[in-house]
């Protein structure tokens, strides 16, 4: 039923089958459901959730989300099967978490939705492969539609204008230096990391953070393993 028959798609640990139903809360959408399957650390993904593609679950995972850790959240994303290992959904991936743990640190949720709106429809219009073909890494432009989003930039401000374009150059510059080849788990993080100092320097913003350690090497054949910052000691 909802959950793939190979495991839980947040821990991947076994799932229990109870003969009664008992109220779980969805991993994703953070709502209440009747529900006789769960893992065995009590994960739960409601039918719905399950069914919606990429763009669908980080936008409504967002728009329910209490977090203010944008790193956690990226991670409940990357769990989700629609968000493929390395795709354009990181474009709006990156922009999405950092909108919502932004809204929510700064205690203003109800802006999230229609801020994650602007954001969707400007990621959606960074092509797949922006990295290697453009020389502009996704998950970098990324962060840079965040900042334009939040303090509402346009060609004509000033110093809007100038944190939009700089928290992108920074970005692309920290993803540039690891080398390729690309990897969008590998991106993200380093985006996601670079926003997060960004955000206490220039808006005094702290959003919190951690140590990341990457949990789908297995899946990327193209992975650096011990040359990646991010892959398990
Ligand atoms: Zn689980
Ligand atoms: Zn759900």
């Amino acid at each position: 039923m909802q959950i793939p028959k190979d495991g839980c798609l947040i821990c991947q640990s076994e799932l229990v089958y109870q003969s009664t139903t008992e109220v779980l809360k969805c991993s994703f959408c953070e709502q209440d459901f009747d529900s006789n399957v769960k893992c065995i650390n009590s994960h739960y993904i409601c039918d719905s959730c399950h069914s919606l593609d990429a763009q669908q679950i980080i936008e409504k995972t967002c728009n329910n989300s209490k977090t203010t850790n944008p790193i956690e959240l990226a991670f409940s994303l990357m769990n989700h099967p629609s968000v493929k290992m390395h795709g354009p959904e990181h474009h709006f991936l990156v922009p999405a978490v950092l909108i919502t743990t932004y809204y929510n640190k700064i205690g203003k949720p109800q802006l999230k939705a229609e801020k994650l709106e602007i954001a969707k429809k400007r990621a959606n219009k960074i092509l797949g492969g922006f990295c290697g073909f453009y020389g502009n890494c996704g998950a970098g432009v990324g962060c840079g539609i965040f900042i334009s989003t939040i303090l509402e930039a346009t060609p004509l401000s000033e110093n809007e204008w100038k944190l939009a374009n700089l928290i992108s150059a920074e970005s692309l510059r920290n993803i540039a230096l690891k080398g390729g080849p690309r990897c969008c788990k590998r991106n993200t993080f380093t985006a996601l990391e670079t926003a997060i100092e960004f955000l206490k320097e220039h808006l005094g913003v702290s959003l919190d953070s951690g140590k990341v350690i990457c949990g789908y090497f297995e899946r990327n054949r193209e992975c650096k393993h011990e040359d990646c910052e991010y892959f398990p000691e």
